[in-house]
C-alpha cells in the first residue's frame, strides 16, 4: 500500500488528457488482498479503480480512489486448453504473454492493441480494445467466454454464457447473485427495442456499455460477462477472465498498396476486403512525414512503402505462405486489372515485414512531438464508422480539421472503420479548450450522422462520454445508469466515467491553469524550448517503458522496470513523478523531493528512453539535472565521490598503479577498499593496467607510412587509458593500418561522463570547456575523434549539444566524434581483414541509444564475423550503478535477464564482444569469460593468429593483462618490503647508536 505524495504523483495521470490524484495505491499479491482491499474501501466509502498497464488515453484510468495495480504480481496465464481453445487469465496478464503461450498451438487472442507487449487484459477487456488483428474476430468482447469478478459490495460471482432458461433460474434464486440477475433481465425487457434500435451497427461500436450483449443471440444465448466488457471499471472489479483463442494463420505476407492521397486508398477498402485479409491498415502522408522528421529507426523502413501519399497495408495469413502469397497476388492481379491501380509491393521477408509493422505500431508516439510541429493530444483518436463509409468519412473529418485549423495525420484500423488521429489541441488556454470543446460537439455530430462510434477502440473514459447521448438518446443514458446501479448501488467504481461522466474539459491534465515551475537548470533542454516543464511533459503514457523484454538487439527501455515491474521503475512513472514535482500541489518540495528521489533511484541512466521511447523522453539527463539540485550545498554519499570523480583518483593512483593494486586487489585489504569507496563486497575493484594507454602511446612509434595522413585524435577515456589500455593500444594499431595519423591528447582530459551519475554538473561543464579550450584548434581545423568508450563518447555526441547548446565549437565536436566503427567505415580506407569467426555482440546501452550499433553491424559482416548481437537490453552495470552497495542484487538480475546466461551458452570458441568498460566488467565478474573492445577483435584479426588457443580465445590477452598486474604488484610489494626493510635497519641501527653512547 502506497500513500506517500510520490506514489499518488505517478498514478495521476494515464495516457490521456487527464490528471486526478489517486487517494492510494494497492499492489495486490493475491487475490485475497484484493478482497481485503475492497472491503476496506467499503468501510470507508471510498472509490476503488482497477489498473494494469495505465495506458487508457480517454481518462478511464486516473480518478480520486484507491487504485489497485493489478500489473505486479497478477499477472499469469493461468490455462491454456489448445483443444478447446480457451485461456484464463489476471488482469495484470500482459497480452504477448497470452499470445506467445498460445503460438506452438497455432493459436492466438485475436485483438492486439499496438501495445500488445505491455497492455493487459485487465484494461484490454475494461475498455473492450482492438487493434489490427481485431479483423479477425472482432473486438474484445467477441472474444471473452466467462470473468470472475468482485463486487463493492463483497459478493464474487462467476459470469458468462446464459440460456434464456438459466438466467430465469438464477433470477429466481435469493441473494445478492439473484437480484443481479433479476434486474438485469428486468433492465433487458424495458429497453432491447431501444437497443436494437439506437446502437450503431459497426463491429468497433465500443462507446457506451455492451447492453445489447444481454440480448439473446441467434443460439439464444446471451453472456453477461460480455456485457461488463468495456465498462471501465465503472460496474466490476474482473479478478480472472477465460478468454477466447482462434487459429493464428501463422503464416503471412503483406501487401502495401500506394495511392496519390489517404481518401483515394480508403476508395478501395471493401474491394480489399472481400480477400478476407487479417489485417487491414491505413496511413497518411502526414504520418510518413512525420515519422521521417523523427528520424530514428523507423524512418529508414518507411523504404518500405510503394511510391504514394496514402497507404493501405494489408495482411494475410494462412497455413502457409503460399497459400497467402497467393491471396495477396490475386488482390494485385484485381487491382492492377482497373484503372489507375496503386503501387504495390509485396512483403514477403519476416525480418521486412516486422519492420513496416514496426512503423505502423510506433504511430501513436509518432504523431506526438513531432519537431518543429504544435504538441498534439487525444480526444478524437479513435472515432469509427462502417469500413465503406471510411472514405467519405475521412473527407468530412478533415474538412472539420481544416475549419478549426487543426493539422493530424489519420490512419488507422481502416478494415473495421477505426480512424486514430493526435490532434493539436490547445489545451493551454482558455479559447484553446473552448475550442477543443467546439471542435468536440461538431466532431461527435458528424460521428452521429455517419451511424459510427465515438470510440472504436479505446473507450470512452471522460473525453467522449459526456455525448454519448447523442449515440443512444436519454432512455438508454437511462439503461445505462440503471445497469451501472446494478452492480455497483454505492456509485464507488471508478465514478465518473462513462455514467454521470466529468466534462471532457475538466480534470484537464493541462488546461488554462497549468502553470508549472521553470527553474533554472543546467541542461539547456533545446528540443524542449529550454524548458526542463516541457520535457517532463514529453511522456504520452503509452507505457512502451513497460515491455519486459527488447523489441530487438537496439533496444533497452526500460532496465528497471524489466526487473522490478513497479510503475515507478519505468521512464513513465518517473516522468510523471517530475511533472508533478514542478506542479507543485502533490509533490511540494520540489528538488528535495525524497520521493522523486527515490523514483529515479533505479534508473541506470542507460539513455534507453532517450532511443526507444516513441518520444525520446530522457531520463539520464533529468536525472543527472535533478540530483545536482538535490544535493546542491550538501555532502553527497561516499560513492558518488569514488566513482563520479573516478578520472581524479585514476590519474593519482597511475602514480603507483601497483601499489594501489595492492589494496584493491589483496584479501582484506581489498574489503577495507570496499567498504571505503561504498562497493558491495560481492563486488571485484577493477585493477589498474600498470602502464596507461597514454605513457604507452608516449614511447609508441607510429608506423612511418601513417606518419602526415588522415589526423584522428583517439580519446584516451579514463577506463580505456588507466583500467583497459590493451583496447586503446589495439585501436592504434587498426588506425595506423588504416593509414591514419594518430594523435593522443597530453595533460589530463576526462569528458567527465561519470559525473553525470551524481549530478556534478557544474563540474561536467567545466570538464567540457575544458577540452573544447585544449582541443580548440583540432576542433577547428576538423580532426576527427576516434571515441572507444561508447558512454563517452555519448558524452559528446549528446550531453555535449544538451549542456552548451550555443557553444560554437560543440556542435563542431559533436559531428568530429565517431565511434572506431564508425569512423573507419566513413574515414579511412582500412581494408577489414577476414575474421570468420563466431561471435556474440552486446551493444552498450548508450551506443545503441544515441550512435546505434549501423557501423559496427557493416564491419562485422565485412570481415565475416558470424555474429549475432544480442538483444540483451542493459547489462546491469551501467557505469557505476551496479558498484553502489544497494544496487547489487538489481544490477545481478539485470544482468541475468539476458546478458550473462548468453554468455555462459556461448561455446569457448566463440567471442564475446563488448565495447562498454562496464558492460565488460559485469561479464567478467560474473561469468568465466572476458569479452573483447571491437578493436580488439580487430586487430586480433589483423594478427591472423593461429588462434591455437581456441578455447575462450579472449584467453591470450586477458593471460598477458593479469600477468602484467601481477608484476606490478609484486614490484609494489617488494619495494613496500625494501621500504619497510630499511626502515627498520636505520630504527635498529639508531637504537644500537644510542646504546653504545
Ligand atoms: S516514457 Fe516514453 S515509452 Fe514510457 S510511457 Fe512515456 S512516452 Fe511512452
Ligand atoms: S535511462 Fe534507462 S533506466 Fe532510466 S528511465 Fe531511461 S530506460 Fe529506464
Amino acid at each position: 500500500m502506497r500513500f506517500d505524495d510520490a506514489s499518488r504523483a505517478i498514478y495521476a495521470t494515464d495516457a490521456s488528457n487527464y490528471r486526478q490524484v489517486p487517494i492510494g495505491i494497492v499492489i495486490p499479491r493475491t487475490r485475497q488482498d484484493v478482497i481485503e482491499t475492497i472491503s476496506v474501501c467499503r468501510k470507508l466509502s471510498v472509490a476503488v479503480l482497477s489498473r494494469a498497464g495505465g495506458t487508457s488515453l480517454a481518462g478511464q484510468c486516473c480518478n480520486t480512489a484507491i487504485v489497485i495495480d493489478w500489473s505486479k504480481y497478477l499477472n499469469h496465464v493461468l490455462e491454456l486448453d489448445a483443444t478447446k481453445r480457451f485461456a484464463r487469465v489476471e488482469p495484470g496478464t500482459i497480452c504477448d504473454d497470452l499470445v506467445n503461450a498460445a503460438r506452438p498451438y497455432d493459436l492466438t487472442y485475436a485483438p492486439d492493441p499496438a501495445t500488445h507487449d505491455h497492455c493487459c487484459f485487465g484494461g484490454m477487456l475494461g475498455n473492450n480494445s482492438c487493434g489490427a488483428h481485431a479483423q479477425m474476430n472482432g473486438p474484445a468482447v467477441n472474444n471473452v467466454e466467462s470473468m470472475e469478478i468482485l463486487l463493492y459490495d463483497g459478493t464474487r460471482m462467476e459470469v458468462g454464457w446464459l440460456t434464456e432458461q438459466d438466467w430465469k433460474d438464477k433470477a429466481a434464486g435469493s441473494g445478492r447473485e439473484a437480484e443481479i440477475y433479476a434486474k438485469l433481465r428486468a433492465l433487458r425487457e424495458r429497453y432491447q427495442h431501444l437497443i436494437q434500435l439506437r446502437y450503431p451497427k459497426i463491429v468497433r461500436r465500443i462507446s457506451g456499455y455492451n447492453l445489447d450483449q444481454l440480448i439473446p443471440n441467434e443460439k439464444g444465448m446471451v453472456n453477461i460477462a460480455r456485457a461488463l466488457v468495456g465498462s471501465e471499471g465503472t460496474c466490476v472489479t474482473i479478478v480472472e477472465a477465460k478468454v477466447t483463442l482462434v487459429y493464428n494463420q501463422p503464416e503471412r505476407v503483406f501487401l502495401v498498396l500506394g495511392y496519390p492521397d489517404v481518401y483515394q486508398a480508403a476508395d478501395h477498402i471493401m474491394e480489399v476486403l472481400e480477400f478476407k485479409p487479417i489485417a487491414l491498415e491505413g496511413i497518411d502522408h502526414r504520418l510518413y512525414e512525420n515519422v521521417k522528421k523523427k528520424g530514428g529507426l523507423h524512418s529508414e523502413h518507411l523504404k518500405l512503402l510503394p511510391e504514394g501519399r496514402g497507404w493501405l497495408i494489408v495482411q494475410f495469413g494462412a497455413a502457409s505462405q503460399e497459400e497467402s502469397k497467393n491471396v495477396a497476388e490475386q488482390l494485385c492481379e484485381k487491382l492492377r486489372s482497373q484503372p489507375n491501380p496503386p503501387a504495390m509491393k509485396l512483403l514477403v521477408d519476416k525480418t521486412e515485414q516486422k519492420n513496416l509493422w514496426d512503423v505502423r505500431e510506433a504511430a501513436l508516439g509518432a504523431t506526438a512531438f513531432v519537431p518543429g510541429q504544435k504538441d498534439a493530444w487525444p480526444g478524437w483518436e479513435d472515432s469509427a464508422v462502417a469500413p465503406e463509409q471510411v472514405s467519405s468519412y475521412l473527407r468530412d473529418l478533415r474538412a472539420l480539421y481544416d475549419e478549426h485549423e487543426y493539422n493530424p495525420s489519420l490512419y488507422g484500423h481502416f478494415g473495421q472503420g477505426c480512424i486514430h488521429c493526435r490532434v493539436d489541441f490547445d489545451l493551454y488556454t482558455e479559447a484553446g479548450v473552448k475550442k477543443y470543446r467546439h471542435f468536440m460537439e461538431e466532431a461527435t455530430d458528424l460521428i452521429v450522422h455517419y451511424g459510427g462510434s465515438f470510440s472504436g477502440e479505446h473507450g470512452d473514459g471522460q473525453s467522449r462520454a459526456e455525448f454519448l447521448g447523442k449515440i443512444f438518446g436519454p432512455e438508454l443514458i437511462e439503461a445505462f445508469r440503471e445497469f451501472k446501479a446494478i452492480w455497483d448501488p454505492d456509485w464507488k467504481m471508478n465514478p465518473g466515467k462513462i455514467v454521470d461522466p466529468y466534462r471532457m474539459d475538466e480534470n484537464l491534465r493541462l488546461g488554462p491553469t497549468y502553470d508549472p515551475k521553470e527553474p533554472l537548470t543546467h541542461f539547456k533542454f533545446p528540443e524542449d524550448n529550454g524548458s526542463f516543464a516541457r520535457a517532463t511533459l514529453r511522456c504520452v503514457g503509452v507505457g512502451k517503458c513497460r515491455r519486459l523484454s527488447g523489441e530487438g538487439e537496439q533496444a533497452t527501455m526500460c532496465p528497471s522496470f524489466m526487473v522490478t515491474r513497479e510503475e515507478k521503475d519505468t521512464t513513465r512513472g518517473r516522468a510523471h513523478a517530475l511533472f508533478e514535482m514542478l506542479q507543485g500541489n502533490v509533490i511540494e518540495d520540489g528538488w528535495r523531493s525524497e520521493g522523486v528521489k527515490d523514483a529515479l533511484d533505479l534508473c541506470l541512466a542507460c539513455k534507453g528512453c532517450k532511443g526507444d521511447c516513441p518520444v525520446n523522453v530522457d531520463m539520464a539527463t533529468y536525472k543527472a539535472e535533478f540530483l545536482s539540485h538535490y544535493w546542491e550545498g550538501r555532502l553527497r554519499p561516499r560513492s558518488a565521490y569514488a566513482f563520479g570523480w573516478i578520472d581524479k583518483w585514476a590519474q593519482l593512483a597511475s602514480l603507483a598503479p601497483g601499489l594501489v593494486n595492492l589494496a584493491t586487489q589483496v584479501p582484506l585489504l581489498r574489503n577495507i577498499a570496499k567498504f571505503a569507496a561504498g562497493i558491495p563486497q560481492q563486488r571485484k575493484i577493477p585493477a589498474f593496467a600498470p602502464q596507461s594507454f597514454r605513457d604507452w602511446f608516449k614511447k609508441h612509434k607510429a608506423k612511418s607510412n601513417a606518419i602526415g595522413q588522415q589526423r584522428v585524435i583517439l580519446w584516451p577515456d579514463t577506463f580505456n587509458n588507466y583500467f583497459f589500455p590493451e583496447s586503446a593500444i589495439a585501436a592504434t594499431e587498426v588506425l595506423e593500418s588504416a593509414g591514419c595519423e594518430v594523435l593522443v591528447p597530453g595533460g589530463h582530459f576526462c569528458c567527465g561522463r561519470p559525473l553525470y551519475d551524481y549530478g556534478f554538473l557544474d563540474s561536467a561543464k567545466q570538464y567540457l570547456q575544458r577540452i573544447l579550450t585544449g582541443l580548440g584548434s583540432e576542433i577547428d581545423r576538423g580532426t576527427p575523434i576516434v571515441v572507444l568508450e561508447p558512454s563517452c563518447c555519448s558524452v559528446f555526441r549528446d550531453e555535449l549539444h544538451g549542456l552548451l547548446p550555443e557553444h560554437p565549437r560543440a556542435s563542431k565536436l559533436k559531428d568530429q566524434t565517431f565511434t572506431l566503427a564508425e569512423f573507419l567505415e566513413k574515414h579511412s580506407s582500412f581494408a577489414a581483414p577476414p575474421f570468420r569467426k563466431k561471435a556474440i555482440i552486446h551493444g552498450h546501452c548508450h551506443h545503441k541509444a544515441i550512435m546505434r550499433m549501423k557501423s559496427e553491424q557493416s564491419l562485422y559482416e565485412k570481415i565475416g564475423l558470424q555474429y549475432q548481437v544480442l538483444d540483451s537490453g542493459c547489462c546491469g552495470m551501467a557505469g557505476s550503478f551496479g558498484f553502489e552497495n544497494d544496487k547489487y542484487k538489481i544490477s545481478v538480475d539485470i544482468g541475468e535477464r539476458v546478458l550473462l546466461p548468453a554468455v555462459r551458452r556461448a561455446d569457448n570458441s566463440t567471442l564475446v564482444v563488448a565495447d562498454g568498460f562496464s558492460c565488460r566488467e559485469q561479464i567478467a565478474q560474473l561469468t568465466d569469460r572476458n569479452a573483447l573492445h571491437t578493436a580488439e577483435l580487430l586487430s586480433l584479426a589483423m594478427q591472423k593468429p593461429q588462434l591455437e588457443d581456441q578455447a575462450k580465445p579472449e584467453r591470450q590477452i586477458m593471460r598477458r593483462r593479469k600477468q602484467a598486474q601481477r608484476k606490478s604488484m609484486l614490484a609494489a610489494a617488494l619495494a613496500l618490503a625494501s621500504l619497510a626493510v630499511a626502515g627498520f635497519v636505520i630504527v635498529a641501527r639508531r637504537k644500537s647508536v644510542l646504546k653504545y653512547r
